[in-house]
């Protein structure tokens, strides 16, 4: 083994953004990380998560090797087991399984996605039989881009080009804190070149004190706002009326449809005064067609109108002309070459096409959440396929559903799921009502639960066998975002695994094999898999890491503007459908609307009454990211080693509490405790509460399972399926109706 150190060029994995890092290794030991300037997506930017990084992998927590329970689930009893045993026990259990219940009886869960490589899980999935791939993303940004795609043909959520923007919209999103590098471009717009800036939140917040609009809106009426918005750009003629008529349809009846919400309507809704809606309203269309509204995802969380907000906010970039131009969405073009070739990309390694069309049908949530199942991806595949030569992004739309999941473990309806499969995820924090979670993990009906993690987690405490997976500095990188452009990142691996820790090509491969489908999984490692893709392109994987990115368009606008002049849209009219045929057939509204939460003081004002605050949960806090960098020793909690709610000072006196105090948090579902943080900016009736909260250092058997009762948001949140949002099934997290008092 070499002393001389070496210096790798590896991503950051620790959330979503891959910024790009120089790791200093010696041996096998990580000396020291630096971020990369020249990397083109985070250019030199790199987060509090970032700089702990090499000390949270040093935690003693850190999981090395395989672990089969042996004892009740939940009481803490394990054996250490090969990987050979333990995948040979796995494989038989699950072929068991499959023969008695059918391959559906299956289920695999995503939680945070540390890799950005999804297609191994796919990919067995699909070989398995089984359609249930559930996770988070129809409360996070899966909703949004199976609609846009319907809509325009294009996953949409990452092409705010802030760069070139006249006016940016933040609407419920936090930058500073939840995309800092987005932030940083933004921050240089507005400096240099005057950009306005709208902030949509009931809460002030770093952005709203930069924005030259604020908008503090009741929480989960943002739907109305964009019905408003849309009212006024409309009937004040504010639109691009070449861009609607030329290449829009449905423009006549979403004008019809507008003349329902008159601003004094959505004031009142809202709460918002009149002239600040016709302010915003008039501020984001005179920039047109440099105007964007930035990807967030805290209204996919609200419940039943989540994705029809989107909806309205597609019509918003739409009437103003404002996509696939500078300044406004860019629009991404899967499918790109180089030297004539195209990689291979996420949704063609999930090979999808080995799922029956009777097995599609069986998706948890295929009748109910229908923009989120096989029967929206089926309906735009056509277009997108036709027009990029690649299959649409598959990866984030489809998702079976966690409100469906768990009465079929617990009732068998509409039939029996007997296995789970937690793909470095911690279910029991970041999904909800925790309650249903642990009952569902605790139920004998479950006969096999897997988790693959980093360190053992409360979820972990309730599974059958727990494996130790590779951290972003143990492995390489080879992701183009889930298949939502053309661009490709690689990153290098600094380190060799820690003790028996394996990558998740590793971990699938070795399912995937357990089970007879030896014959798909022919790479013997991640990197020799990534080469196969790259192999149409001509070049090799260490090239890819030299390079950093290939194909930058997706995130750099040096492509011609407007090319759909040239080849129109990728969707069934070959236009934009602000009337969506897609809707239309699979049985909604086609046009956008407003709805109220289920549970909302105007929906159930009885419980108002007694539950008159109202709740959202999940606002971020640096270095938290979900159910992450709750372990002392990795620098969060020595930052805040609590749960912290935020406030309105006054509502919080009157209430008896101070700031610092423990308050208990109480909804119809349960109640929990955080530290409040009184904050004079944020509406008298409103609660911030942190989501997925869970303690490592409190005892991680039960009852206790590392405090996962005691701060978790996640125990409060509602999942009827009537409340959860009506196209994509998403719980509500969001805007929902609570008390609060003094611990
Ligand atoms: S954790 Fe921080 S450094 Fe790492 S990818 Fe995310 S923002 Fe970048």
């Amino acid at each position: 083994m070499s002393n001389q150190t070496e210096i790798k060029k590896c991503n950051c994995s620790m959330c979503e953004k891959l910024c790009g890092m120089f790791v200093h290794v010696n041996g096998n030991k990580i000396e020291k990380i630096e971020p990369n300037k020249e990397h083109p997506l985070s250019q030199g930017y790199r987060c509090m998560r970032n700089r702990n990084a090499i000390s949270w992998l040093n935690l003693s927590q850190q999981l090395m090797y395989p672990l089969k329970r042996v004892g009740e689930r939940g009481e803490g009893k394990w054996q250490r087991i090969s990987w050979d045993d333990a995948m040979g026990e796995v494989g038989q259990k699950l072929m068991k399984i499959r023969e008695r219940y059918g391959a559906e009886a299956l289920c695999e869960i995503d939680g945070t996605e540390r890799g950005f490589e999804y297609w191994p899980r796919g990919r067995f999935m699909h070989l398995f039989g089984s359609p249930n791939w559930v996770n988070c993303v129809n409360i996070c940004s899966g909703n949004q881009i199976a609609l846009h795609k319907m809509i325009t043909g294009d996953p949409l959520v990452f092409g705010s080009d802030f760069d070139n923007s006249n006016c940016t919209v933040l609407w419920g999103t936090n930058p500073p804190l939840s995309w800092q590098t987005w932030w940083i471009r933004m921050s240089k717009s507005k400096r240099e070149r005057g950009m306005k800036l709208i902030a949509i939140d009931p809460r002030q917040t770093e952005a709203t004190e930069k924005a030259d609009l604020w908008l503090p809106l009741r929480p989960g009426t943002d739907g109305a706002l964009a019905m408003g918005w849309l009212n006024i750009i409309i009937n004040e003629g504010l639109y691009d009326k070449k861009f609607v008529e030329e290449w829009t349809i449905g423009f006549d009846k979403l004008k019809e449809r507008v003349q329902e919400y008159p601003v004094e309507k959505v004031a009142q809704i809202t709460g918002l005064k009149s002239e600040d809606i016709i302010k915003g309203a008039r501020m984001y269309a005179e920039a047109r067609p440099a105007c964007c509204i930035c990807y967030g995802v805290a209204t996919d969380m609200i419940g039943r109108n989540a994705t029809v907000v989107e909806h309205a906010r597609v019509a918003l970039r739409v009437i103003t002309g404002s996509i696939d131009v500078l300044g406004g969405t860019l629009i991404t073009r899967p499918g790109e070459k180089i030297n004539g070739g195209a990689y291979i990309t996420e949704t063609q390694m999930c090979l999808v096409d080995k799922l029956s069309s009777e097995q599609r049908k069986k998706a948890l949530g295929y009748d109910t959440s229908r923009i989120t199942s096989f029967r929206s991806y089926e309906l735009t595949e056509e277009p997108i396929a036709k027009m990029y030569g690649v299959p649409p992004m598959f990866i984030m739309p489809v998702v079976g559903h966690t409100s469906f999941l768990w009465p079929a473990i617990l009732e068998g309806k509409p039939y029996p799921v007997r296995a789970l499969i937690c793909n470095a995820t911690n279910t029991l924090a970041w999904a909800g009502p925790t309650k249903k979670i642990y009952d569902a993990f605790k139920s004998p009906n479950l006969e096999l639960h897997i988790e693959y993690d980093f360190f053992m987690t409360p979820s972990g405490m309730l599974a059958d066998y727990v494996f130790p997976g590779a951290s972003w500095m143990e492995r390489v990188l080879c992701s183009n975002y889930l298949d939502w452009g053309s661009m490709l990142l690689g990153g290098d691996q600094a380190i060799a695994p820690l003790g028996e820790r394996r990558d998740a090509y590793d971990f699938w491969r070795a399912l995937g094999r357990s089970v007879g489908q030896d014959e798909y999984w022919p790479w013997e490692n991640a990197v020799e898999v990534n080469e196969y893709r790259m192999k149409p392109m001509g070049i090799n994987f260490k090239q890819l890491v030299e390079m950093m990115v290939v194909l930058p368009s997706s995130i750099v606008p040096v492509f011609k503007q407007k090319k759909y002049e040239e080849t129109g849209f990728p969707t069934r009219s070959g236009k934009v459908e602000l009337y969506s045929s897609i809707l239309e057939e699979l049985g909604y509204d086609p046009l956008p609307y407003y709805e109220e939460p289920a549970e909302s003081p105007v929906s159930t004002p009885e419980v108002a009454k007694e539950y008159p605050l109202i709740l959202s949960t999940g606002g971020r806090r640096m270095p938290f990211y979900h159910s992450e960098w709750m372990h002392w020793g990795a620098g969060g909690r020595e930052k805040q080693p609590d749960a912290v709610m935020e406030i309105n000072t006054e509502t919080a006196h009157k209430l008896g509490i101070n700031d610092g105090d423990w308050a208990y948090i109480e909804t119809r579902r349960g109640r929990i405790k955080q530290k409040a943080k009184l904050n004079p900016g944020i509406l008298p009736n409103y609660v911030l509460a942190q989501a997925s909260w869970w303690y490592p250092e409190k005892p991680a058997e039960e009852p206790s399972l590392g405090g996962v009762w005691d701060s978790n948001a996640n125990v409060l949140i509602l999942d009827d399926i009537d409340a959860c949002d009506r196209l994509a099934g998403g719980f509500q997290a969001r805007a929902l109706l609570c008390k609060v008092y003094k611990a």
